[in-house]
């Protein structure tokens, strides 16, 4: 595997790699400290590309002035060893000062889409989200790149950039991976006390909750969102939000199948969000095995 911290270099890997046909390039971009959700994101982007590239990168852009930038979890050797392990091809690894050389004057400006939920919570974060992901896009130039369902409103506004700016990516969706009691994975779930640890079980507690409603009759959004709000109450947990959606994170007037039930709690001091397709339900999603 190579790694690299310069974009430079990476260029000359990628001219490398085109000759003597070009081949397929699948792409995951991560923040690191890396699980077994991005390890299944690469597992898919393996079986998409003739060659695995992932990256690595913190990026300031899309953290608010009083969010978890500096303490955001780094581990640069077990992540190398992990990507090497998933035969990821290049691991390209910028720091701030190659990404940034000065302030970006342009950005991408999702759509009203962006102000919703965690757009809502973290102004300017989905900016920051898609002008990071439009500067590896033009750097790294994948045929396709892998997101996961974990991050849904993230994964739909990439989508929406890619289609509304012509990126000529394909972008796949990865279900969410979680531990055997239903927690999401998470970088940020290294945060978490043990006390903590069982607090943010709300979450998925809340998504089965919703789920149960729903199979139970109830078609009402606002009945359905009101039981998952009550299944978030829980001492040290702060519920930010609870909301019905359909896949372009527009709130639905009737629960079907279909419909995206999305939820974002403060535990302790974590951040925590997931989602889950009703129709799917998150026993679904794969667990990690132990
Ligand atoms: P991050 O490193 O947290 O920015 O995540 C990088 C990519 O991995 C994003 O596309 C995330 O949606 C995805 N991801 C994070 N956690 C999970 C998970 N538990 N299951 C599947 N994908 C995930």
């Amino acid at each position: 595997m190579k790694i690299t911290h310069s974009i430079a270099e990476y260029n000359a890997i990628h001219s490398a790699l085109q000759r003597p046909a070009a081949p397929r390039l699948a792409f995951v971009p991560t923040m690191g400290a890396l699980h077994e959700g991005h390890r299944s994101l690469i597992k898919l982007a393996r079986s998409l590309g003739d060659v695995v590239v992932a990256s690595i990168f913190v990026n300031p852009l899309q953290f608010g002035p009083h969010e978890d930038l500096a303490r955001y979890p780094r581990d640069l050797p077990r992540d190398r060893k992990l990507a090497e392990a998933r035969e990821v091809d290049c691991l390209f690894v910028p720091d701030a000062a190659a990404m940034y050389p000065a302030e970006p004057l342009a950005r991408v400006v999702p759509g009203p889409v962006a102000d919703t939920l965690e757009g809502m919570a973290r102004p300017g974060h989905f900016t920051g989200v898609l002008t990071v992901v439009a500067k590896l896009f033009h750097i790294v130039e994948p045929d396709v790149a892998v997101f996961g369902r974990k991050d849904f409103q993230q994964a739909m506004l990439v989508k929406q950039m890619v289609r509304d700016l012509d990126f000529g990516v394909s972008i796949d969706i990865v279900p969410t991976v979680r531990e055997l009691d239903g927690l999401a994975l998470s970088s940020r779930n290294s945060y978490l006390n043990p006390d903590e640890r069982r607090s943010a079980l709300v979450l998925s507690r809340a998504l089965r909750t919703i789920e149960q409603t729903w199979r139970g009759g109830e078609a009402d959004p606002v009945k359905v969102q009101r039981a998952g709000l009550e299944a978030m109450h829980s001492p040290g947990v702060i519920p930010e939000y609870c909301a019905l959606v359909d896949e372009n994170v527009q709130p639905v007037t009737r629960v079907t199948a279909h419909t995206i039930g999305v939820v974002a709690a403060r535990v302790g001091k974590t951040r925590l969000l997931d989602n889950v397709v009703l129709g799917e339900g998150i026993g679904a999603d794969p667990r990690v095995t132990p």
